[in-house]
Protein backbone atom coordinates (compact mmCIF):
# COMPACT_ATOMS: atom_id res chain seq x y z
CA UNK A 1 0.00 0.00 0.00
CA UNK A 2 1.50 3.10 -1.20
CA UNK A 3 0.94 6.31 1.43
CA UNK A 4 -0.60 9.44 0.49
CA UNK A 5 1.97 11.99 -1.11
CA UNK A 6 3.94 14.28 1.09
CA UNK A 7 4.32 17.69 -0.89
CA UNK A 8 7.17 19.92 -0.51
CA UNK A 9 4.64 22.85 -0.38
CA UNK A 10 1.17 22.56 -1.09
CA UNK A 11 -1.58 25.26 -0.87
CA UNK A 12 -2.64 26.13 1.92
CA UNK A 13 -6.60 27.48 2.18
CA UNK A 14 -6.91 29.54 5.45
CA UNK A 15 -11.00 29.56 4.65
CA UNK A 16 -12.37 32.71 3.56
CA UNK A 17 -10.88 32.65 0.36
CA UNK A 18 -14.16 31.77 -1.71
CA UNK A 19 -16.33 34.32 0.28
CA UNK A 20 -13.95 36.94 -1.77
CA UNK A 21 -14.17 35.35 -4.79
CA UNK A 22 -18.37 34.83 -4.40
CA UNK A 23 -18.34 37.98 -3.95
CA UNK A 24 -16.53 38.78 -7.42
CA UNK A 25 -19.36 36.37 -8.97
CA UNK A 26 -22.45 38.07 -6.99
CA UNK A 27 -21.15 41.36 -8.41
CA UNK A 28 -20.02 40.30 -12.08
CA UNK A 29 -16.39 41.51 -11.49
CA UNK A 30 -15.21 38.66 -13.15
CA UNK A 31 -12.25 40.66 -14.92
CA UNK A 32 -8.53 41.47 -14.23
CA UNK A 33 -9.66 45.07 -12.55
CA UNK A 34 -12.25 45.37 -9.36
CA UNK A 35 -12.35 45.66 -5.66
CA UNK A 36 -10.80 42.41 -5.02
CA UNK A 37 -7.39 43.42 -6.45
CA UNK A 38 -7.68 46.83 -4.99
CA UNK A 39 -8.60 45.52 -1.72
CA UNK A 40 -5.54 42.94 -2.46
CA UNK A 41 -2.74 45.76 -3.24
CA UNK A 42 -4.01 47.73 0.25
CA UNK A 43 -3.64 44.37 2.37
CA UNK A 44 0.33 43.99 0.95
CA UNK A 45 1.18 47.29 1.40
CA UNK A 46 -0.24 47.75 4.85
CA UNK A 47 1.33 44.16 5.71
CA UNK A 48 4.96 45.62 4.07
CA UNK A 49 4.77 48.76 6.19
CA UNK A 50 6.77 50.64 4.58
CA UNK A 51 5.08 53.22 2.52
CA UNK A 52 5.21 51.20 -0.11
CA UNK A 53 2.58 50.77 -3.25
CA UNK A 54 1.73 47.37 -4.79
CA UNK A 55 0.47 46.36 -8.45
CA UNK A 56 -1.11 43.12 -8.46
CA UNK A 57 -0.22 41.22 -11.75
CA UNK A 58 -0.26 37.75 -12.85
CA UNK A 59 3.10 36.35 -11.61
CA UNK A 60 6.40 37.21 -10.25
CA UNK A 61 7.76 36.31 -13.35
CA UNK A 62 5.61 39.42 -14.52
CA UNK A 63 6.86 41.44 -11.67
CA UNK A 64 10.70 41.13 -12.30
CA UNK A 65 9.49 41.58 -16.08
CA UNK A 66 8.11 45.01 -15.82
CA UNK A 67 10.34 46.09 -13.23
CA UNK A 68 13.53 45.74 -15.35
CA UNK A 69 11.79 47.94 -18.23
CA UNK A 70 10.79 50.38 -15.96
CA UNK A 71 14.36 50.50 -14.83
CA UNK A 72 15.17 50.96 -18.88
CA UNK A 73 16.64 47.65 -19.56
CA UNK A 74 17.62 47.52 -23.34
CA UNK A 75 18.69 44.94 -25.68
CA UNK A 76 22.58 44.80 -25.27
CA UNK A 77 22.28 45.74 -21.65
CA UNK A 78 23.62 43.70 -18.55
CA UNK A 79 21.77 42.83 -15.52
CA UNK A 80 23.43 41.40 -12.65
CA UNK A 81 21.45 38.68 -11.05
CA UNK A 82 21.67 35.87 -8.50
CA UNK A 83 22.72 32.55 -9.47
CA UNK A 84 21.76 30.25 -7.31
CA UNK A 85 17.89 30.85 -8.00
CA UNK A 86 14.70 29.63 -9.78
CA UNK A 87 15.22 30.68 -13.47
CA UNK A 88 12.56 33.14 -13.49
CA UNK A 89 15.02 35.73 -11.68
CA UNK A 90 17.25 35.31 -14.96
CA UNK A 91 14.47 34.71 -17.85
CA UNK A 92 13.09 38.30 -17.58
CA UNK A 93 16.51 39.43 -18.19
CA UNK A 94 16.70 37.35 -21.38
CA UNK A 95 13.07 38.42 -22.59
CA UNK A 96 14.43 42.08 -22.97
CA UNK A 97 17.72 40.77 -25.18
CA UNK A 98 20.34 41.67 -22.40
CA UNK A 99 23.11 39.62 -20.67
CA UNK A 100 22.17 38.42 -17.25
CA UNK A 101 25.98 38.59 -15.32
CA UNK A 102 25.58 35.49 -12.56
CA UNK A 103 27.12 35.84 -8.75
CA UNK A 104 27.82 33.37 -6.87
CA UNK A 105 26.47 32.60 -3.00
CA UNK A 106 27.72 33.12 0.39
CA UNK A 107 27.85 30.30 2.89
CA UNK A 108 25.65 31.98 5.67
CA UNK A 109 22.20 33.21 3.64
CA UNK A 110 22.84 30.82 0.13
CA UNK A 111 22.40 34.01 -1.55
CA UNK A 112 23.98 36.98 -3.28
CA UNK A 113 27.95 37.48 -2.30
CA UNK A 114 28.29 40.87 -1.77
CA UNK A 115 32.20 40.36 -2.50
CA UNK A 116 31.83 38.71 -5.78
CA UNK A 117 28.87 41.16 -6.75
CA UNK A 118 31.69 44.17 -6.23
CA UNK A 119 34.10 42.29 -8.19
CA UNK A 120 32.01 41.68 -11.10
CA UNK A 121 30.47 45.41 -11.30
CA UNK A 122 34.12 46.74 -11.16
CA UNK A 123 35.33 44.21 -14.00
CA UNK A 124 32.13 44.85 -15.82
CA UNK A 125 33.04 48.46 -16.08
CA UNK A 126 36.50 47.85 -16.37
CA UNK A 127 35.31 46.09 -19.71
CA UNK A 128 33.28 48.96 -21.12
CA UNK A 129 29.74 48.31 -19.65
CA UNK A 130 28.19 49.64 -16.43
CA UNK A 131 25.32 46.86 -15.36
CA UNK A 132 21.80 48.07 -15.36
CA UNK A 133 20.31 46.88 -12.41
CA UNK A 134 20.96 44.29 -9.55
CA UNK A 135 18.66 41.43 -8.61
CA UNK A 136 19.07 39.46 -5.42
CA UNK A 137 17.00 36.64 -4.19
CA UNK A 138 15.82 36.03 -0.92
CA UNK A 139 16.27 32.02 -1.34
CA UNK A 140 13.85 29.73 0.84
CA UNK A 141 12.56 32.83 2.57
CA UNK A 142 16.22 33.88 3.50
CA UNK A 143 17.23 37.71 3.57
CA UNK A 144 20.13 38.27 1.66
CA UNK A 145 22.78 40.34 3.28
CA UNK A 146 20.83 43.53 2.03
CA UNK A 147 23.35 46.59 3.77
CA UNK A 148 26.32 44.89 1.85
CA UNK A 149 24.58 44.48 -1.00
CA UNK A 150 22.71 47.74 -1.27
CA UNK A 151 26.23 49.43 0.03
CA UNK A 152 28.21 48.16 -3.34
CA UNK A 153 24.65 48.98 -5.39
CA UNK A 154 24.89 53.00 -3.83
CA UNK A 155 29.13 52.99 -4.09
CA UNK A 156 28.18 52.46 -8.16
CA UNK A 157 24.63 54.06 -8.23
CA UNK A 158 22.98 50.40 -9.65
CA UNK A 159 19.29 50.08 -8.84
CA UNK A 160 18.49 46.90 -7.01
CA UNK A 161 15.57 44.69 -8.09
CA UNK A 162 14.67 42.52 -4.87
CA UNK A 163 12.90 39.00 -5.96
CA UNK A 164 11.47 38.72 -3.17
CA UNK A 165 9.24 35.90 -4.76
CA UNK A 166 9.89 33.37 -1.96
CA UNK A 167 10.19 35.93 1.20
CA UNK A 168 6.58 37.40 1.85
CA UNK A 169 6.79 37.44 5.50
CA UNK A 170 10.79 37.55 5.94
CA UNK A 171 12.67 40.40 7.11
CA UNK A 172 16.23 42.07 7.87
CA UNK A 173 16.50 44.25 10.61
CA UNK A 174 13.30 44.41 11.52
CA UNK A 175 12.20 45.47 7.63
CA UNK A 176 10.23 43.35 5.61
CA UNK A 177 11.62 41.69 2.51
CA UNK A 178 10.42 42.94 -0.79
CA UNK A 179 10.60 46.77 0.25
CA UNK A 180 14.57 47.31 0.18
CA UNK A 181 14.71 47.38 -3.99
CA UNK A 182 13.92 50.68 -6.44
CA UNK A 183 11.24 47.71 -6.94
CA UNK A 184 10.69 44.43 -5.45
CA UNK A 185 8.36 41.03 -7.00
CA UNK A 186 6.60 39.37 -5.09
CA UNK A 187 4.73 35.54 -6.04
CA UNK A 188 1.92 33.86 -5.25
CA UNK A 189 2.28 30.43 -7.36
CA UNK A 190 0.50 27.57 -5.95
CA UNK A 191 3.23 26.40 -4.43
CA UNK A 192 4.49 29.89 -2.41
CA UNK A 193 3.87 31.47 0.83
CA UNK A 194 0.42 32.17 0.02
CA UNK A 195 -0.99 31.24 -3.34
CA UNK A 196 -3.40 33.11 -5.43
CA UNK A 197 -3.41 29.91 -7.57
CA UNK A 198 -1.11 31.83 -9.81
CA UNK A 199 -0.27 35.31 -9.52
CA UNK A 200 2.28 37.99 -8.25
CA UNK A 201 2.64 41.59 -7.78
CA UNK A 202 5.24 44.79 -7.60
CA UNK A 203 6.65 46.83 -5.13
CA UNK A 204 7.68 50.61 -5.44
CA UNK A 205 7.57 53.36 -3.23
CA UNK A 206 6.31 55.73 -5.40
CA UNK A 207 2.83 56.11 -6.58
CA UNK A 208 4.12 57.22 -10.29
CA UNK A 209 6.09 53.97 -10.35
CA UNK A 210 2.83 51.67 -9.17
CA UNK A 211 0.73 53.33 -12.17
CA UNK A 212 3.61 52.82 -14.63
CA UNK A 213 3.35 49.49 -14.00
CA UNK A 214 -0.35 49.02 -13.66
CA UNK A 215 0.06 50.81 -17.05
CA UNK A 216 2.07 48.50 -18.93
CA UNK A 217 0.41 45.19 -17.03
CA UNK A 218 -3.10 46.56 -19.14
CA UNK A 219 -1.44 47.08 -23.02
CA UNK A 220 -0.32 50.21 -22.66
CA UNK A 221 -3.61 51.96 -23.15
CA UNK A 222 -3.31 55.88 -23.35
CA UNK A 223 -5.67 58.34 -22.02
CA UNK A 224 -7.86 58.61 -25.24
CA UNK A 225 -11.57 56.97 -26.09
CA UNK A 226 -10.06 54.41 -29.14
CA UNK A 227 -7.25 52.28 -28.40
CA UNK A 228 -4.67 54.71 -28.67
CA UNK A 229 -0.83 53.36 -27.78
CA UNK A 230 2.48 55.22 -27.47
CA UNK A 231 4.12 52.45 -25.64
CA UNK A 232 4.65 48.15 -25.83
CA UNK A 233 2.06 46.78 -23.67
CA UNK A 234 1.70 43.87 -21.48
CA UNK A 235 -1.61 41.65 -20.55
CA UNK A 236 -0.06 41.44 -16.66
CA UNK A 237 -2.52 42.38 -14.75
CA UNK A 238 -4.31 40.23 -12.12
CA UNK A 239 -7.64 38.41 -12.14
CA UNK A 240 -10.16 39.84 -9.75
CA UNK A 241 -11.09 36.15 -8.78
CA UNK A 242 -7.03 35.14 -7.99
CA UNK A 243 -7.00 38.63 -5.97
CA UNK A 244 -10.00 36.74 -4.19
CA UNK A 245 -8.10 33.94 -2.88
CA UNK A 246 -5.20 36.77 -2.26
CA UNK A 247 -7.16 38.56 -0.07
CA UNK A 248 -8.39 35.74 1.90
CA UNK A 249 -4.55 33.92 1.98
CA UNK A 250 -3.58 37.77 3.66
CA UNK A 251 -5.94 36.91 6.64
CA UNK A 252 -3.93 33.96 7.24
CA UNK A 253 -0.41 34.81 6.47
CA UNK A 254 1.15 35.45 9.64
CA UNK A 255 -0.13 32.14 11.12
CA UNK A 256 1.15 30.50 8.36
CA UNK A 257 4.93 31.69 8.42
CA UNK A 258 4.63 30.57 11.88
CA UNK A 259 4.19 26.77 11.34
CA UNK A 260 6.64 27.12 8.67
CA UNK A 261 8.71 28.08 11.09
CA UNK A 262 7.83 25.27 13.21
CA UNK A 263 8.51 23.00 10.21
CA UNK A 264 12.06 24.30 10.57
CA UNK A 265 12.46 24.26 14.08
CA UNK A 266 11.24 20.57 13.86
CA UNK A 267 14.19 19.84 11.68
CA UNK A 268 16.55 21.34 13.73
CA UNK A 269 16.46 19.60 16.45
CA UNK A 270 15.77 16.31 14.41
CA UNK A 271 19.24 16.78 13.24
CA UNK A 272 20.55 18.28 15.84
CA UNK A 273 22.57 14.74 16.63
CA UNK A 274 23.10 14.47 13.36
CA UNK A 275 26.46 15.58 12.84
CA UNK A 276 26.14 14.93 8.62
CA UNK A 277 23.65 17.78 8.34
CA UNK A 278 23.57 21.33 8.42
CA UNK A 279 19.88 23.25 8.61
CA UNK A 280 19.53 26.45 6.62
CA UNK A 281 19.57 28.69 9.39
CA UNK A 282 19.35 32.43 10.32
CA UNK A 283 22.62 33.83 10.46
CA UNK A 284 21.87 35.89 13.41
CA UNK A 285 19.02 38.02 14.89
CA UNK A 286 19.24 40.40 12.15
CA UNK A 287 17.96 37.88 9.95
CA UNK A 288 14.19 36.66 10.33
CA UNK A 289 13.10 34.12 7.77
CA UNK A 290 9.47 32.80 6.57
CA UNK A 291 11.12 29.66 6.41
CA UNK A 292 9.18 28.79 3.18
CA UNK A 293 11.04 25.92 2.84
CA UNK A 294 13.51 24.08 4.92
CA UNK A 295 16.56 22.88 3.42
CA UNK A 296 19.52 21.37 4.14
CA UNK A 297 23.35 20.47 3.64
CA UNK A 298 24.55 17.10 3.64
CA UNK A 299 28.38 15.45 3.29
CA UNK A 300 28.37 14.71 -0.15
CA UNK A 301 26.01 14.74 -3.87
CA UNK A 302 26.06 10.79 -2.90
CA UNK A 303 24.36 11.10 0.22
CA UNK A 304 22.26 13.57 -0.36
CA UNK A 305 20.84 11.24 -3.43
CA UNK A 306 20.69 8.15 -1.33
CA UNK A 307 18.57 10.22 1.26
CA UNK A 308 16.32 11.95 -1.60
CA UNK A 309 15.58 8.34 -3.24
CA UNK A 310 14.64 7.07 0.94
CA UNK A 311 12.40 9.83 0.84
CA UNK A 312 10.98 8.83 -2.79
CA UNK A 313 10.07 5.19 -1.82
CA UNK A 314 7.90 6.43 1.04
CA UNK A 315 6.22 8.75 -1.13
CA UNK A 316 7.49 11.69 0.20
CA UNK A 317 8.16 14.79 -2.25
CA UNK A 318 12.19 16.23 -1.68
CA UNK A 319 13.69 18.78 -3.79
CA UNK A 320 17.92 19.74 -4.83
CA UNK A 321 18.68 22.90 -4.17
CA UNK A 322 17.95 25.50 -7.17
CA UNK A 323 20.06 24.46 -9.71
CA UNK A 324 22.66 27.83 -10.38
CA UNK A 325 21.68 29.61 -13.67
CA UNK A 326 25.87 29.71 -14.50
CA UNK A 327 25.44 25.86 -14.68
CA UNK A 328 22.38 26.01 -17.16
CA UNK A 329 22.79 25.07 -20.48
CA UNK A 330 20.45 28.11 -21.66
CA UNK A 331 22.97 30.27 -19.96
CA UNK A 332 26.12 28.81 -20.27
CA UNK A 333 27.68 32.04 -22.66
CA UNK A 334 26.64 34.55 -19.78
CA UNK A 335 29.42 35.91 -17.39
CA UNK A 336 29.75 34.62 -13.62
CA UNK A 337 31.82 35.77 -10.61
CA UNK A 338 32.54 34.00 -7.38
CA UNK A 339 33.95 30.54 -6.83
CA UNK A 340 32.03 27.15 -6.41
CA UNK A 341 29.95 27.73 -3.14
CA UNK A 342 26.65 27.99 -5.12
CA UNK A 343 28.12 24.68 -7.37
CA UNK A 344 28.80 23.21 -3.73
CA UNK A 345 25.27 23.82 -2.15
CA UNK A 346 23.28 22.46 -5.49
CA UNK A 347 25.52 19.13 -5.11
CA UNK A 348 24.66 18.56 -1.33
CA UNK A 349 21.33 20.32 -0.66
CA UNK A 350 18.33 18.79 0.16
CA UNK A 351 14.36 20.86 0.32
CA UNK A 352 12.38 18.97 3.10
CA UNK A 353 8.40 19.02 2.81
CA UNK A 354 7.94 22.53 4.37
CA UNK A 355 4.17 23.42 3.83
CA UNK A 356 2.21 24.95 6.65
CA UNK A 357 -0.45 22.54 6.49
CA UNK A 358 2.24 19.25 7.04
CA UNK A 359 0.15 17.29 9.44
CA UNK A 360 1.74 15.74 13.28
CA UNK A 361 1.34 12.08 11.12
CA UNK A 362 3.39 13.49 8.20
CA UNK A 363 5.99 14.41 10.34
CA UNK A 364 6.38 11.29 12.19
CA UNK A 365 6.47 9.44 8.24
CA UNK A 366 9.79 12.22 7.33
CA UNK A 367 11.30 11.67 10.83
CA UNK A 368 11.41 7.91 10.55
CA UNK A 369 12.62 7.90 6.92
CA UNK A 370 15.48 10.07 8.28
CA UNK A 371 16.30 8.34 11.38
CA UNK A 372 16.49 4.99 9.64
CA UNK A 373 18.62 6.22 6.83
CA UNK A 374 21.17 7.88 9.51
CA UNK A 375 19.85 4.48 11.33
CA UNK A 376 19.84 6.60 14.94
C1 LIG B 1 8.48 31.56 -7.91
C2 LIG B 1 9.64 32.42 -8.18
C3 LIG B 1 9.61 33.39 -9.19
C4 LIG B 1 8.51 33.51 -10.20
O1 LIG B 1 7.24 33.70 -9.70
P1 LIG B 1 5.99 33.20 -10.58
O2 LIG B 1 4.83 33.82 -9.86
O3 LIG B 1 5.99 31.72 -10.53
O4 LIG B 1 6.14 33.73 -11.96
C5 LIG B 1 10.71 34.22 -9.33
N1 LIG B 1 11.78 34.09 -8.55
C6 LIG B 1 11.86 33.16 -7.58
C7 LIG B 1 13.08 33.10 -6.73
C8 LIG B 1 10.80 32.28 -7.38
O5 LIG B 1 10.90 31.34 -6.45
Amino acid sequence: MTQEKIWLSSPHMGGTEQKYVQEAFATNWVAPLGPNVNNFETDIERYLNQDVYVGALSSGTAALHLGLIMLDVKPGDEVICQSMTFSASANPIAYLGATPVFIDSEYDTWNMCPVALEEAIKDRMAKGKKPKAIVPVHLYGMPAKMDEISAVAKQYEIPILEDSAEALGSAYKGQKCGTFGAIAALSFNGNKIITTSGGGAMVTHTKALKDKAVFLSTQARDNAPHYQHSEIGYNYRMSNICAGIGRGQMEVLDAHVALRRANHQFYKELFAEISDVTVLTEPSSDFYSNHWLSAILLTSFEQREALRLAFEVENIETRPLWKPMHLQPVFENSPFYGATVSESLFEKGLCLPSGSNLKAAERLRIEKVIKDFFTL
